[in-house]
């Protein structure tokens, strides 16, 4: 069964590259023991904000089991986002991982054809794929997994990659060969603490989700508190600030996905972002992450951060 099992992950691992996923690991699907009472105490200091669907699902999201029957698996895999081609200076900022085609559309189509071609190749399996957009902790899975460590600014941080990239899953119902973790190589670094614009990283490893310019400028829905005024540091949409900053990072090489460098909003002038209508946000955003804040919100973010 041993040999079956090793050989089904290289299965999964080699098709895994032959999609386009810079990493693969593989974790067995049980209770996250550790993560429990982590996320217990981050949502009881309210750090999650108005971000009301943080508090569902509170067994699902420690318990893939409670997500696919009979769960064997998890399946975590990394796929690179850093851009080649960046914003020109002093216009207002949109995180990098919305450049291009939103994220949720490229990857969850590779994902089904991930999980086709592997029904195709093994036999019968029965799994779900998971991009952002269910309760699966993505960063304990892949840190689990040994595809890198949760970070002091909370991001799952790979040694060859840094930590601008998706993070997926495939839970199955297929036993396989399982990874392990690897250590943290944060040390003694505190640069994204210190550099967080709204001293969001209230201690290493925790972000009050609140005070973050991510949650602030897509997931709040009222208006942004004037404690933050100064402090958005030109972001419109999300923010890399704590990424940019990490020297795990100056290894970061650009991506090879087509689909994440059609964004017109990269040409952007500050008197671009200003005047955009409703009618041309509707349709430059249409199939960009950049529409979850929908116009009214991306516009609120643009008043408050101008000078
Ligand atoms: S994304 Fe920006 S605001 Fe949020 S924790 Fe990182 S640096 Fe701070
Ligand atoms: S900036 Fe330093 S402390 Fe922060 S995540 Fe990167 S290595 Fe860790």
């Amino acid at each position: 069964m041993k040999i079956a099992n090793s050989k089904y992950s290289d299965i999964i691992k080699a098709e895994a590259r032959a999609l386009g996923f810079d990493f693969c690991g593989i974790s067995k699907a049980e209770f996250l023991a550790q993560e429990a009472p982590r996320l217990e105490q981050w949502l009881k200091n309210k750090h999650h904000g108005e971000m009301k669907y943080m508090e569902n699902y509170f067994d699902k999201r420690l318990d893939p089991r409670l997500l696919v029957d009979d769960a064997k698996s998890v399946i975590s895999l990394l796929y690179n986002y850093y851009p080649e081609k960046h914003q020109t200076a002093n216009v207002p900022k949109i995180s990098k991982y919305a450049y291009g085609q939103d994220y949720h559309e490229v990857i969850k189509a590779k994902l089904h054809e991930f999980l086709y071609s592997l029904k195709e190749k093994i036999g019968n399996i029965n799994g779900r794929v998971f991009v952002d957009s269910a309760p699966v902790m993505d960063k304990a899975w892949a840190a689990k997994s040994g595809l890198g460590w949760v970070a002091k600014n909370s991001n799952l941080i790979n040694k060859q990659l840094g930590s601008f990239f998706f993070i997926a899953e495939l839970i199955i119902d297929l036993e396989l060969e399982y990874d392990g973790p690897i250590k943290d190589y944060c040390g003694t670094c505190t640069r994204c603490i210190d550099a967080c614009p709204t001293s969001a990283i209230v201690e290493p490893y925790i972000v009050d989700g609140s005070k973050c310019i991510s949650y602030l400028t897509i997931e709040l829905k009222d208006e942004i508190p004037t404690e933050f005024k100064d402090k958005m540091n030109g972001w419109a949409f999300g923010c890399d600030v704590c990424q940019d900053v990490c020297p795990w990072n100056s290894f970061s090489k650009p991506h090879h996905e087509p689909l994440f460098n059609n964004s017109p909003a990269l040409n952007f002038s500050e008197s671009d972002w200003q005047d955009l209508t409703e009618e041309t946000f509707n349709l430059i955003f249409k199939h960009s992450a950049v529409k979850r804040t929908k116009y009214k919100g991306l516009k609120r973010n643009l008043k408050f951060i101008k000078p």
